[in-house]
């Protein structure tokens, strides 16, 4: 499929989450209709996609029917089972492609992924039972993190080494399963870049951001990064390169260490991305038009970056601020999720203020 998708075409979502309600909205914008397939009820892009589909990714007749009823299909989250991937892609085309999911859903492929491309990863050994356990804490020491291969989120899947004698129990939390071992990286900050591919190969980064994590999840993102004019150009570079091999369609997050011995790429998402989010207020056409129009097989839009943004994550109690940022002049983005959870991520708000420095 390589003709521009028209006016009415209909763009079907793996996901309901907030990720997905606003390529939703970016996708009405564009006067394209949206259709969610989403397990869980009452998801958050429900209440502004055209039609949703409640089902499990195990149900074939309601992938298929899925299938049947849009002109492309995309995703919010990367871990969508492969037998689904198998059902829908007979029937209708997935941005961003297989590759990118094989690549993203396991670590160790992902890293090998990356530093077949020349690209710098933090050290790791591959930890698929006990005595690779201990050959793995020989290899990479501590402090070390052990992650597991498959289905980690948000610091989900991961727990910290710092003695030696901590992988016993770590090992025994992951349960068995496929994990590796990361040496813990001394990194002065984490930035992102967010990067579109179009389906004719034209590539589009935004300006990298910087991100502040906490407990594995994203606080905020403050765009412009601290990195100079060259490392900025780098990081670009490193993002353009991952896109290209994976001859990728759609918006890509690809998250970096900042070392004194340059950027470790810690990362790569085939989505959009929360450390995207400024783009929203900080760009003219933000990361989810940019992803619908790669997957709708338009020309990416305009990435460049009009002002300086700070993005806040509002994370479970967080929501509490309201009433202050109700009256603020911030720019305010919720989900529409009733319950508030600890750790569970509510909306985001862009503070904007004029442009400091040329990307
Ligand atoms: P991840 O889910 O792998 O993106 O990890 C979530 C966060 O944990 C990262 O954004 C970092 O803040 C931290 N982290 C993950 N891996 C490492 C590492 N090898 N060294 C230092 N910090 C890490």
């Amino acid at each position: 499929m390589n003709d521009p998708l028209p006016q009415g075409a209909k763009i079907g979502i793996l996901g309901g989450g907030q990720l997905g309600r606003m390529l939703s909205v970016a996708a009405s914008r564009l006067g394209f209709t949206t259709h969610i397939f989403e397990p869980g009820a009452n998801p958050p892009a429900g209440q502004v996609a055209h039609k949703i589909t409640t089902a499990s990714y195990e149900d074939t007749k309601a992938l298929q029917a899925f299938a049947q009823s849009v002109d492309v299909i995309t995703y919010e989250f990367e871990n969508i089972p492969t037998s689904a991937l198998d059902v829908l892609e007979k029937i209708c085309t997935i941005h961003p492609g297989r590759k990118s999911l094989a690549v993203s859903q396991d670590r160790l492929i992902e890293k090998k992924f990356l530093t077949g491309l020349g690209l710098k990863v933090a050290p790791y050994a591959d930890v698929t039972n006990a005595e690779d356990a201990t050959g793995a804490i020989a290899s990479i020491g501590v402090p070390s993190i052990l992650k597991t291969r498959r289905m980690g989120y948000d610091g989900k899947g991961q727990m910290r080494l710092i003695e030696a004698s901590d992988m016993t129990s770590a090992w025994q939390v992951m349960d068995g399963a496929a994990s590796i071992l990361e040496g813990f990286i001394d990194f002065t900050h984490e930035i992102s870049v967010i990067a579109a591919r179009a389906s004719d190969g034209q590539v589009a980064c935004y300006d990298p951001g910087e991100n502040v994590h906490k407990d594995g999840i994203l606080r905020s993102t403050q765009v412009p990064a601290n990195l100079n004019t060259s490392q900025r150009m780098d990081a670009v570079l490193i993002a353009a390169k991952i896109l290209n091999a994976l001859d990728y369609v759609g918006v890509m997050g690809v998250e970096l260490f900042v070392t004194a011995d340059g950027f470790i790429v810690n990362e790569i998402a085939p989505r959009v991305h929360n450390s995207g989010h400024w783009t929203q207020n900080g760009c003219d056409i933000c990361q989810f038009e940019q992803h619908i129009r790669a997957v709708a097989c338009w020309p990416l839009g305009d990435g460049a970056r009009h002002s300086d943004i700070r993005m806040e994550n509002l994370i479970g109690a967080d929501m509490d601020r309201m009433a202050e940022l109700r009256k603020s002049d911030a720019a305010l983005h919720l989900y529409g999720k009733s319950e508030v959870k600890p750790g569970r991520k509510m909306g985001h708000v862009n503070f904007r203020s004029l442009r400091s420095s040329p990307s």
